[in-house]
């Protein structure tokens, strides 16, 4: 595609700014607009496998990665009260050789901090909430809560589960609450007072689970996310506080090594969780040109945070958006050619979320990690 084209990203989170990453090196003016003042750094960890290090590494990324999270080495599924160990998954020197890349844990805040080199100074305009989206005379016009008005050629929905950019392209439809919420606390491992945790346990109850695991690579901070179901949810997408009562109180009865996690557990916000149904609609427009619009991460497939995998679809649509934008001519086979890439892979792993079945016991994960975005054969459009 003619590298004149200009490219507005909406949302500078981990899809968004993995997409400018990438278009920039192909030679694309990119901007990205964000509706946020400034990166904060919320308490939340993220998991990001082998098949999300590996593109960051095209980014100059990798090494800044594991040095501000950690280079996890093992994921121990285990029985909720029993405590018996149900899987084990170890993460070193032969596994990266296979999978292609580290498994890395990392606190959000530091992993937008990360990603923020992997753009040119000034990709990112904070403070740009977009509004409304329009295509006049061949291009797009995109307005901003701010009052900016500014056009791209194309438009890349990059803004999460509630994407403006999805609304234009599907029209409004607000997500579905999963039924349940998560619980998250981070907190320094010297809470622990000693005791030793595996760098990464999911507790497996049978409608609810934990997943404590260390943020940093001196395992010094503790991330403990928590899910339990819930009938409802009165508060918007927003969190509310929480207490270290109520969360032991909903992990009453797990093995003792998990109560002792959180006993040592300080601030603890609660979270609700929405997915949206299956849509295999990523891109098009209205104007009657084609489409100028594409969608990607949680704007187009937002999925239960189960498989620790909704990340890591964002970063995966980008890598290989970027490459159709890159080698297709027009934008409708470039969407095609996405789309087509994408969907049936996006939609094993939406399943799979659903399940929540992912290294439930023994589980093959060749077909996850060793996937890479940059050089897997594109379909056809
Ligand atoms: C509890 C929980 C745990 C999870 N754990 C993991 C995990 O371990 N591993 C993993 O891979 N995934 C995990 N996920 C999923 C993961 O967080 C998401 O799938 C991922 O953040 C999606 O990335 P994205 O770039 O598509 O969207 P987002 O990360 O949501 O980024 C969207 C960006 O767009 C901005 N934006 C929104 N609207 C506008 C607008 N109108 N104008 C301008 N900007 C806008 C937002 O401010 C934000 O910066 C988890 C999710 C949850 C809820």
């Amino acid at each position: 595609m003619d590298r004149k084209n200009r490219i507005a990203v909406v949302g500078a989170g981990l899809g968004g700014l993995t997409a400018a990453g990438f278009l920039q090196r192909a030679g694309f003016t990119v901007k990205v607009y964000e509706q946020a003042p400034a990166f904060s750094r919320i308490g939340a960890g993220i998991i990001l496998s082998a098949n999300v290090t590996k593109v960051l590494r095209r980014l100059g990324l990798e090494e800044g990665l594991i040095a501000a999270g950690i280079r996890s080495q093992s994921y121990v599924s285990r029985a909720w009260n029993t405590g018996e160990i149900m899987a084990e998954f170890v993460f070193d020197a032969a596994s990266e050789a296979r999978y292609g890349g580290p498994y890395v844990h990392i606190h959000r805040g530091d992993l937008h901090g990360v990603l923020e080199r992997g753009v040119a100074p000034g990709t990112i305009a904070f403070d740009y909430q977009l509004v409304d989206l329009q295509e006049i005379h061949g291009s797009m016009r995109l307005i901003f809560a701010n009052g900016a008005v500014n056009e791209a050629d194309i438009v890349i929905g990059a803004d999460g589960i509630r994407s403006k950019v999805r609304d234009y392209l599907l029209g409004p439809e607000p997500p579905q609450f999963v039924g349940a919420v998560a619980y998250r606390a981070i907190f320094p491992a010297g809470r622990l007072k000693g005791f030793k945790i595996p760098d990464c346990t999911k507790w497996w109850g049978d409608d609810r689970h934990c997943l404590p695991y260390y943020l940093t690579g001196r395992r010094d901070e503790v991330y403990a996310i928590g899910v339990v179901p819930a009938a409802s949810w009165e508060h918007g997408d927003t969190s509310i506080p929480s207490s270290r009562e109520q969360y032991l109180e909903s992990f009453a009865g797990f093995h003792t090594d998990l109560q002792r996690v959180l006993e040592a557990v300080e601030a603890v916000t609660l979270w609700p969780i929405f997915d949206r149904k299956r849509n295999d609609c990523w891109s098009g427009g209205r104007g009657g040109s084609g489409g100028r619009v594409a969608l990607l991460g949680d704007a187009c497939h937002p999925m239960r945070p189960f498989m620790a995998a909704g990340g890591a679809m964002a970063v995966e649509d980008a890598a290989i958006l970027s490459r159709c934008l890159a080698d297709f001519d027009d934008f409708g086979d470039a969407f095609g050619c996405y789309e087509a890439t994408r969907i049936p892979r996006v939609a094993d792993v939406q399943r799979i979320s659903v399940e929540n079945s992912w290294m439930h016991g023994p589980t093959e994960t060749d077909w996850f990690y060793c996937y890479d975005a940059c050089t897997v054969p594109l379909g056809k459009p």
